[in-house]
């Protein structure tokens, strides 16, 4: 519910405002439910809400603008889930053409020959409800600039719980950050009854001082708010009145 919830209020909003029809891209595992909850508010508010689903299966990536696709994985949950990747595509000349001039390249291409190789970036992962596992270090996750993903025990006490309910803890992150190669990791799923500060300070203490500045939590507004001003400062842009 924490996930699917909000997917009919979505499409419902998004009519609404003359957006269009709302697009679901899902797992294809768990599309007829998603189907049967929104035919349900379909009974319930005796009114169609029109919607695309999409689904995808294990390393299916579909194109979501010029150069861009996204692409879902599995990952390990209590029920079936998955993280996905927004990868950019490039060509590169190949090194060995490099030093070429522009018209040679012509020539070789006009041959059939191959000049470039394709390269892949990572942009940003999203990992939802999962333990830890292989698919935290694919190469599209590993490498993206910005993870965002759950972690939801932060108490030394909890690994436990984590591992039960199959939940990423704050000694996870830690592990993962070792490894992971982005510039922020965003942390979402911080449970309503954990106390900011104090997944903060468990966090900081699993990290041992490495790798904190990497690290925000989506619903740290206090701190988010300072860092947000802070960079304007930096850039040289007066913040706007509140
Ligand atoms: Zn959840």
């Amino acid at each position: 519910m924490d996930h699917v919830g909000g997917l009919a209020y979505y499409c419902s909003q998004r009519r609404f405002q003359g957006m269009g029809t709302g697009t679901i891209i899902c797992d294809a595992r768990i599309a007829p439910a998603v189907r049967g909850m929104l035919d349900g508010y379909h009974a319930l508010e005796q009114q169609e809400t029109p919607y695309d689903i999409i689904t995808i299966e294990h390393d299916q990536q579909i194109k979501i603008k010029n150069n861009t696709s996204l692409r879902g994985f599995y990952t390990d949950h209590t029920a079936p889930s998955m993280g996905y990747c927004i990868v950019e595509h490039r060509t590169k000349l190949k090194p060995e053409y490099t030093d070429l001039p522009q018209e040679k390249l012509k020539e070789l291409k006009s041959r059939g020959e191959e000049i470039t190789r394709d390269l892949e970036i990572p942009l940003i992962a999203y990992l939802g409800d999962t333990a830890a596992g292989p698919h935290l270090v694919r190469d599209d996750v590993r490498k993206a600039k910005i993870i965002i993903t759950e972690c939801t025990f932060f108490d030394p006490g909890h690994k436990g719980r984590a591992k039960i309910g199959k939940h990423l803890h704050a000694d996870d992150i830690a592990e993962w950050l070792r490894v992971a190669e982005c510039e922020a990791m965003v942390l979402v799923h911080v449970s309503r009854r954990t106390h900011m500060g104090e997944a903060r300070s468990q966090l900081a203490q699993a990290l041992g001082g490495e790798n904190a500045e990497r690290v925000l939590f989506l619903m740290d507004f206090r701190s988010n708010r300072e860092r947000y001003e802070k960079q304007l400062a930096e850039a040289g842009v007066e913040p706007a009145r509140r």
